[in-house]
Order: C-alpha cells, then structure tokens, then sequence
C-alpha cells in the first residue's frame, strides 16, 4: 500500500476532554470545539465519542460544518456557531437547530428579525480584534438583546498560552465589564484560559486543541500517529545528491529511503533536512527536500529496512513536529492530508463517563 496511515486514538481524545472538565469545578460545563473537521481528526468519528465522554455542547466556526455535525450527533446536543449568523444561514440555522453565536449589531438585527424566539449567544471582543462586539456596541444594543434572553456571553483570549502575558488580566477585566451581573451564563476559556485556572472559566469553557492532544494542554494524551510506507529504497555514493534541488549529498556510500507522504499531505517544506522518522526507539533522519508525495529518508544505519517510519508517535508529538517546521500544532493537525487511510482505536465499551 502506498499511503500512510493516520491512527486516531479515541479513547486519548475522550480521556483529554475528561481531563479538562476536571481542571474546572463540578458547575462549570466544558463544551468541546470540533471546528476544521475536529482539527483534521474527523468530525464524524470524534463528535461521537467526545458525546460518550460526556460532552453536551459543541462549537463549530461555520453554519455548514454544523449541519454537518447535527448529521453526525443527531437532535439533542447544544451546537455553538463560533462565526455567528451569517446573510443566507438563517434555514441552516433553524432547520438543523444551531445556535449562533453574534458577532455584531448586524448579526443581532439578522438573527432577532428573520428567527425570534431561536436560541442565541452574544460573543464580544474583550481585546484580540477579531470577533465579537467592542464594549461600546455591547452597551448601545445590550438592553435590546438582554431582552431576548441570549444562552450564552463569550469572548476569546488572545495570548491565553502564555498565562504571565499581561493580556489575559485586562481582557478577564474586560469581559467581567461587560457582563458582571447581567445573570447570563458566560464563557471565556479554550484550553488555554482553562490552565489559567478558575478566574477564567466562568459557566462554560470551549477546550479544542487539548482534546486532541495539543500544547498548551501539557498533560495530554497524544491523539495521533501517522506512519508512512517505504514505497522504494536504494543505494547512493558518496557525493551523490538526494532530492530537489540536491540539498542533501552523501558524505559516505548511503542507503535512502523513499517514503509516501509530502507536502500535499500536511507534512511541511521546511521540515526538509531537520526532523526524524522512528522505527520504535530507532530514530531515522529524513534528508532532502520534503517534496509534493515523497520524503527521503537515510537508513544506512538500519540492518533492516522497515516497512513503515512514523514521523507522529511516541518519540515525535504534534508540538514536536510543529516546533521543528516553524509552526505550531493547530496547523499540523489540521493540515493532515486526505490521502492518509484512517484508522481508528477505540475500546469496545470505552470513553463512558
Ligand atoms: C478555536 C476556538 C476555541 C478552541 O481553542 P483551543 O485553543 O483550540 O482550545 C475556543 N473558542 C473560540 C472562539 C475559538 O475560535
């Protein structure tokens, strides 16, 4: 087989959120976010099982991915549109039950007018200038949308993985303004303001990343390991080159490795001639340029050939690999390709909370 398999741990990802609701006190709900397809996980796999470890609330950032998630975790379960309503959503919105989260006073004039009596949230801007209602809009439109009795007040933290970041105070501060003693249940926290401990979870916390098995979630159970088959290998000489634009040359005879994944698979450029596969404990390091569907890599040291390196897995994380590219694991995960056959593992009678 030529493409490389992406192992889902299900259990990892029920046993994180797990993890995360007890970073919070027994009335504080925890949510799960399952925007980008789960971050690249699955939707359809991982909705499910987060809803068996006990999750009752959901967030996606669009319409269509939560009609998508309705399809997949049926009627019940409270699915947060983290985008808001958005101009041609209004069917989507009431026929699959979605609950958007407003962003603005245009969004509140959509929603109030085309859907009355149609559950809501109010998401504000406490300072990251990305979404939500600055404190002065919030004011002007807030007796109008009181009124209609939002489920739900959140906004977001812009540097909440860095929990010294003098941001994370002023924008607490901030939501606290706009929202102290209006008797709305309130969210402020993703995995991030959970760790910032229980200033910041207010009624609900929106943990993503940490569920599947990312930083700033240091505890995590990791989600993922993706091995890739080695599809040719051959012998070069010394001084003979591997790759585009020969950027690894062969100091000694060498035995290289051709694996099928690339760029196109979520496996970034700049990991060219800086990471390493794993055979178990045996680390295996991938030489040349990462190129569209292959990487090299030199097993000259290897009495025998694998028949598959893992560049996820125990010895080499997400936040491992992301740190080598120049990224961060958000992107790793969510850019992992739709060429790798999934798999996934899941205890028979597991994730039951
Ligand atoms: C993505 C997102 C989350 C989840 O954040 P993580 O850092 O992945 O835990 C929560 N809330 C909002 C508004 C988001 O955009």
């Amino acid at each position: 087989m030529a493409t490389a398999t992406l192992t889902i741990d299900l259990d990892a990802i029920a046993a994180n959120w797990q993890a995360l609701d007890r970073h919070s006190a027994p009335g504080v709900q925890t949510a799960a976010v399952v925007k980008a397809d789960a971050y690249g996980l699955g939707i359809d796999r991982v909705a499910p099982a987060l809803a068996r470890a006990g999750a009752r609330r959901f967030f996606v950032a669009v319409a269509e991915e939560g009609a998508r998630l309705r399809q997949v975790l049926g009627p019940g379960p409270q699915i947060g549109i983290l985008g808001g309503h958005m101009a041609g959503d209004t069917e989507m919105i009431h026929d699959l039950d979605l609950t958007p989260m407003l962003n603005s006073l245009q969004q509140v004039t959509r929603h109030l007018e085309s859907l009355p009596g149609h559950p809501f949230g109010i998401q504000l801007d406490t300072g990251m200038n990305r979404l939500g209602m600055e404190e002065a809009e919030w004011r002007a439109v807030a007796p109008i949308v009181l009124e209609a009795r939002p489920e739900l007040l959140m906004s977001h933290l812009a540097c909440a993985d860095e929990p010294d970041h003098p941001m994370n105070a002023a924008q607490l501060a901030s939501f606290r303004r706009m929202t102290d003693g209006l008797g709305i249940p309130r969210s402020f926290a993703a995995t991030g303001g959970i760790l910032l401990g229980p200033d910041y979870h207010f009624d609900l916390t929106r943990p993503g990343i940490g569920l599947y098995g990312g930083q700033p979630f240091a505890q995590a159970h990791p989600a993922v390991t993706l091995s890739l088959p080695v599809i040719q290998t051959r012998e070069v000489q010394a001084g003979e080159a591997v790759g585009y634009s020969c950027t690894w040359v062969a100091d000694r005879p060498s035995t290289i490795a051709t694996l099928s994944a690339g760029y196109a698979d979520g496996l970034p450029r700049t990991l060219s001639n800086k990471v390493h596969l794993w055979d178990g404990d045996t680390p295996v390091p991938l030489i040349g340029r990462v190129s569209m569907d292959l990487i090299t890599a030199d097993v000259s040291h290897m009495p025998d050939i694998p028949r598959t390196l893992d560049i996820l897995g125990p010895h080499q994380g997400v936040d491992d690999l992301a740190a080598i590219g120049g990224t961060i694991g958000y992107e790793i995960l969510t850019a992992l390709g739709p060429r790798y056959g999934r798999r996934y593992l899941e205890r028979r009678n597991g994730g039951q909370a």
